[in-house]
């Protein structure tokens, strides 16, 4: 391949297939595949990322939110949409563009069934999201006969899913609570099919869920880190492929002399003659201030290169002195063989956080 010439976020679309293949080959093969591409695509490519996933016939999109929906309709993605975190501002818009609500509160469900009411809708699709201990969206278990009573006798909607979300699905340590809210879940969800005249799809299980809890898939399961590479899982993360690889190009390159500093607030002093490497990537790209003061690498010629200093709003400087580099040569921040977890894991966060904040000023190449 050429040279990159400026800061590129690479989108292996291989990489991609191979994980999806390799999910759906943990399951059995009638569960339903829903794929998460919120955030788009957890920082990669939200369109590319659904078009290739389309034509792998994947069964269901999440996003968070409305406005992450609609840019894939406009896109031209036909698939189902989960909309995981819908507001009632956004509820015309919504039903306008085909998009499935999460409804998740007795206020929403109520708000869901004016506008549904409002604009004449007969049975359109809704997934009731329940609460099993993560505590942070969904009906509670006694919910069940107050969704069954405002629904009951009218048309406007149809339960097509029922689903929960585990708090601690990749901690081993969290085991009896993630199966005590399988249970649950298993409780809610047959109590509510018990009253109606159709089976809902069920749902829980999130990446590390399908890998620790193969049992729960139920009909469906909803991953997304796992898709774009990355398990929370050792085993796992050796057979999965890097999606993201995030490269730069050095800019320009110093010779330190001892007692020099570099960079903003003169944060690193030089402690002999050191050579440093300019790169064009900052804070503003994703790069946060977090991963500055020497604890971070990234990779020059396959070599380690710390980031020195603060890491400023458009460039961070790399100390280069053991590596035999020039202006123009590619850096490699994360991707590949070099684990955006463990870049992640510098600064104390996941691979999750570095993944989605690649601000949209990266160009993004698409790799079919
Ligand atoms: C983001 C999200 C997921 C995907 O989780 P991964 O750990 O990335 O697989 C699944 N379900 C819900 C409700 C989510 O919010």
């Amino acid at each position: 391949m050429g040279r990159i010439g400026e800061t590129t976020l690479e989108i292996d679309l291989s990489a991609l297939e191979h994980n999806f293949d390799h999910f759906k080959s943990r399951l059995d093969p009638q569960t339903k595949f829903l794929a998460v591409v919120k955030a788009f695509a957890y920082g990669s490519d939200m369109v590319s990322i659904a078009k290739k996933l389309e034509a792998l016939k994947v069964d269901y999109f999440a996003v968070a939110y409305v406005r992450e929906g609609v840019l894939l309709r406009d896109a031209g993605i036909k698939t189902p949409i989960l909309v995981l975190h819908p507001q009632v501002i956004n509820f015309g818009e919504l039903i306008d563009r085909c998009l499935e609500p999460s409804l998740y509160s007795p206020r929403i469900l109520r708000d869901f069934l004016q506008v549904a009411k409002e604009k004449a809708q007969h049975k359109y699709p809704v997934h009731l999201k329940f609460n099993t201990g993560l505590n942070r969206l969904g009906f509670w278990e006694n919910d069940v006969n107050h969704i069954l009573k405002v629904l009951d006798g009218r048309d406007e909607l149809e339960i097509v899913s029922v689903f929960s979300h585990l708090a601690a699905s990749e901690d081993e340590n969290e085991r009896a609570f993630s199966l005590q809210q399988i249970d649950t879940f298993k409780k809610i969800s047959t109590a509510l099919t018990q009253k109606l005249s159709h089976r809902p799809v069920r749902h829980m299980l999130n990446t590390s869920g399908i890998i620790n809890y193969p049992e729960a898939q139920f009909e469906m399961v909803r991953s997304g880190i796992g898709l774009y590479g990355y398990g929370n899982h050792h085993e796992i993360d050796e057979i999965l492929k890097p999606v993201a690889t995030l490269k730069t190009v050095i800019s320009q390159m110093h010779k330190i002399e001892p007692d020099e500093s570099v960079g903003y607030n003169r944060a690193f002093k030089s402690d002999g003659h050191r050579i440093t490497a300019t790169l064009p990537i900052g804070h503003a790209d994703g790069i946060g201030r977090q991963y500055g003061g020497d604890k971070t690498h990234v990779f020059v010629k396959g070599k380690r290169a710390p980031i020195i200093g603060n890491v400023c709003m458009d460039m961070i400087m790399i100390d280069v002195t053991d590596i035999d580099c020039e202006e123009g040569d590619e850096v490699v921040i994360f991707g590949g063989n070099h684990s955006a977890e463990e870049f992640a894991s510098s600064a104390h966060t996941i691979s999750y956080e570095i993944l989605t904040a690649i601000s949209q000023r990266v160009k993004r190449l698409i790799i079919p």
